[in-house]
């Protein structure tokens, strides 16, 4: 099966699409881990997207297409893969459109999830991570035993430069300018399936789940 999850920053949909990748064995593909890769790995096209996005804007489209394509045609996504993150525009989704057809795959449903502007800051100016393991917080939802410091492996807890607060409402603008007309897209198509994204994470992910058994 070949997914795509939507949702502001902060709706949960990086946790959602780990754990329906994992319950339905498929790939996620999340074009911020890509990118967060490349700017790690000091590679040209991390060189290009870093500063786009420590601003909350959007890395142009070439590039992402560019990872996407790279990324679909690996072995290990031959079982299936959920898009988490993309396509963040119409050009995008046209674009894989198009890639679906070259590759001659196709998007069998679009999971919407929806949660309201207020809580998505709260989630998201909250997050702390591990810079050592990747662990993810949340100073009141999740907080760590001891402030600032990984329970897992006791490494410092920092907060992502894109997800300070001032950097988190403007990526809900762009998301509301630029993304939230994808979901539009894919309702044309008949593919959209939309979920209330302020449910526990389990009962989120059964939902989610169900409703893909009838695709
Ligand atoms: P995310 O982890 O999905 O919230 O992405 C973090 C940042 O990476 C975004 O704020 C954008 O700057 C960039 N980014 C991720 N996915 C895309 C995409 N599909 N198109 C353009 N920029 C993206």
């Amino acid at each position: 099966m070949r997914l795509i999850i939507l949702g502001a920053p902060g709706s949960g949909k990086g946790t959602q699409a780990a754990r329906i990748a994992e319950r339905l064995d498929m790939l996620q593909i999340s074009t911020g881990d890509l990118l967060r890769a490349e700017v790690k790995a000091r590679s040209e096209i991390g060189r290009k997207a870093g500063a786009i996005m420590n601003g909350g804007n959007l890395v142009p489209d070439d590039i992402i297409l560019h990872l996407i394509e790279d990324r679909i045609r690996q072995d290990d996504a031959i079982n299936g893969y959920i898009f988490d993150g993309f396509p963040r525009n119409i050009e995008q989704a046209k674009a894989l459109d198009r890639l679906m057809g070259k590759v001659k795959h196709h998007i069998d449903a679009v999971v919407d999830l929806e949660v309201p502007d207020d809580v998505v800051i709260t989630r998201t100016a909250g997050r702390r991570v591990c810079k050592a393991c990747n662990a993810v917080y949340h100073v009141e939802l999740n907080p760590p035993r001891e402030e600032g410091v990984c329970d897992a492996c006791g490494g410092e807890l920092i907060q992502r430069d894109d997800e300070k607060e001032e950097t988190v409402r403007n990526r809900l603008k762009v998301y509301k300018e630029q993304t939230a007309p994808v979901r539009d897209f894919y309702r044309a198509k008949g593919l959209l399936r939309s979920f209330d994204g302020t449910q526990t994470m389990a009962t989120l992910t059964d939902q989610i789940i169900s409703a893909l058994d009838t695709v």
